[in-house]
């Protein structure tokens, strides 16, 4: 089969590896049908997550399953299957608590921008669709594999809810994400931070109602301009750089709360948000937790994340996908064999 395999800064291969097999019995082998490039695979893209030898790449996938392992019994060949950017066994006292991404048993994959991937804990990791789904849904299926779960990730961990506002810091496919989770739990005002047009119109598609294009002071005093002048209920922090993560704060009313889901870089600062008694929470997406409730709305054609890929290639020109995203040509890339 074929894969992407990352060899350095800007070297990202389409290469011949070998077939994946089962090798525990809780397996499986899925034929993808569609995966994507991550804004966290541009790290090492970037050169500043380092690339120590070639490395197969890319956590983001549906397909059909092709093989099982002998203890898997909730997916068979021939279901159509989508999980999380990271595996877990769902059976832990961890994951029976919801926290999935911290399963005692899971871990991450060797690589999904290929043609076939094995799936460790199939059963704790793989929701099937109750039939092949239509072709235009692929999109909006594939976002539950990280952004959209990670978007409502965010939402969830700043405590949004019906009637409240909240502020959006980034307007990648997460941001862009999380701005549809906030709608879609309740928020009364949902602001997305952005100055590009095409997201802004993304943004607005997703249930933003209202866009703030500055950032900075002036951004944060624009947020506080529409929450009555104090700031937001929750403002979900979706970049992880330190400017965003200021950002964040900055817009952030007291007694608020944080939900941080960008890769972080840099401290916060504690002991400033302990006055102001801001709450803090957030981290890797419990996936699993969330893919059933967000599978449901999709395949119900209530809420339509597909929205953020705005390029589609075949897997083979993989290269071009990630030099889009890197050159922010694209929103986010999707790849099929
Ligand atoms: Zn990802
Ligand atoms: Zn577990």
């Amino acid at each position: 089969m074929f894969a992407a395999v990352i060899h350095g800064p800007g070297d990202v291969r389409y290469e011949e590896r070998p077939d994946p097999v089962i090798v525990e019995p809780t397996d499986a082998v899925v034929r993808t049908v569609a995966a994507c490039v991550c804004g966290s695979d541009l790290w090492r893209y970037r050169g500043i997550a380092p690339v120590p030898r070639p490395t197969p790449i890319g956590h983001e996938y549906c397909g059909v399953v092709e093989a099982v392992g002998d203890a898997v019994t909730t997916v068979k060949p021939g279901d159509f299957v989508v999980g999380g950017f990271l595996h877990s066994d769902n059976t832990c006292p961890v994951c029976r608590k919801g926290a999935h991404a911290n399963c005692l048993h899971g871990g991450g994959y060797a690589g999904c921008q290929a043609e076939k991937i094995r799936i460790p804990n199939a059963d704790g990791t793989l929701v099937a669709t109750p039939s092949m789904p239509d072709d235009d849904l692929i999109p909006s299926i594939l976002t539950l594999s990280d952004v959209m779960c990670t978007g409502w990730h965010a939402a969830v961990s700043a405590r949004v809810g019906p009637g409240t506002s909240v502020a959006v810091v980034g307007d990648g496919a997460v941001g862009l994400c999380a701005v549809l989770a906030a709608a879609q739990l309740g928020a009364s005002t949902v602001i997305a931070m952005s100055r590009h047009e095409e997201r802004q119109k993304v943004a607005l598609a997703f249930g933003a109602s209202h866009i703030v294009a500055e950032r900075g002071d002036a951004g944060s005093t624009a947020v506080r301009e529409l929450t009555e002048g104090i700031g937001a209920d929750c403002v979900l922090e979706c970049v992880g750089t330190e400017s965003a993560r200021a950002q964040a704060i900055g817009c952030v009313r007291d007694g608020g709360n944080l939900g941080l889901v960008g890769l972080p870089h840099g401290d916060l600062p504690v002991n400033d948000l302990f006055w102001r008694n801001v709450g803090i929470k957030g981290g890797p997406a419990h996936c699993r937790a969330y893919l059933p409730q967000l599978l449901e709305l999709v395949l119900a054609r209530t809420i339509n994340p597909g929205l953020v890929f705005d390029l589609e290639l075949p897997l083979a020109a993989i290269g071009e996908a990630y030099a889009a995203m890197d050159q922010r040509r694209a929103i986010k890339s999707l790849v099929r064999p």
